[in-house]
């Protein structure tokens, strides 16, 4: 896949984002993150990345195509796993021991990477140095997903309720009715299936 993917960034929290680029599941019809580069791409589209470690993994993934698969393959058991703990809490089902031994195992290698620091007002959290780059993807993935599951906004989270999406959004509407991830796309899918199916019943 080209860099010039276009990544989408409207879920609201940086995990649900993640998820999103893999669409319609379990068939994963639509897969954003195929491999390494994408996985950069992602990172640098989020904004996770600066410009010249970006350029790093990209040649270090180039340089030692075992090492780039295996990013890229723990990349996608972490956003399966996301997804795995997200949708059922939206289903209102305890997320699995399996997924969350899979978010669990990566917090367990973040965690003491995060360190307090000066800011404007207080402080903020700050990863350390240390941390290889693609630690900068995938930490910052599963802290937002922490941050959120053990958040008010847990009762929030909702799958698309189009059967071949599987895209996760927060449900901000005020009487939590919100169904679809866009309306623009599957709300306007479902939209015209009722219309035709309408027209259909009366023809
Ligand atoms: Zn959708």
């Amino acid at each position: 896949m080209d860099d010039d993917h276009v990544f989408s960034f409207s879920a609201g929290p940086l995990c649900l984002d993640f998820a999103n680029t893999c669409g319609d599941r379990p068939r994963c019809a639509e897969d954003l993150l195929q491999g390494p580069g994408d996985l950069i791409a992602w990172g640098a589209a989020a904004g996770l990345l600066g410009d010249d470690e970006a350029g790093r993994l990209r040649r270090q993934a180039a340089a030692d195509p075992g090492w780039g698969a295996a990013i890229a393959g723990s990349a996608i058991r972490l956003r399966e796993a996301v997804f795995g703990v997200c949708a059922a809490i939206a289903a209102d089902r305890h997320p699995s021991p399996e997924d969350l031994e899979v978010v669990n195992a990566t917090l367990r290698a973040a965690l003491p990477n995060l360190a307090l620091a000066p800011a404007e007002g207080g402080c903020c959290w700050r990863w350390s140095e240390v941390s290889s780059p693609i630690d900068r993807i995938l930490w910052p993935v599963v802290r937002s997903l922490a941050d959120l599951v053990t958040s008010e906004d847990a009762t929030r989270i909702r799958e698309c309720a189009s059967g071949t999406c599987s895209w996760l959004f927060l449900d901000t509407s005020r009487n939590r009715s919100r169904k679809w991830c866009s309306m623009s796309s599957c709300g306007n899918r479902a939209k015209a299936r009722r219309h035709y199916a309408r027209r259909a019943v009366s023809d």
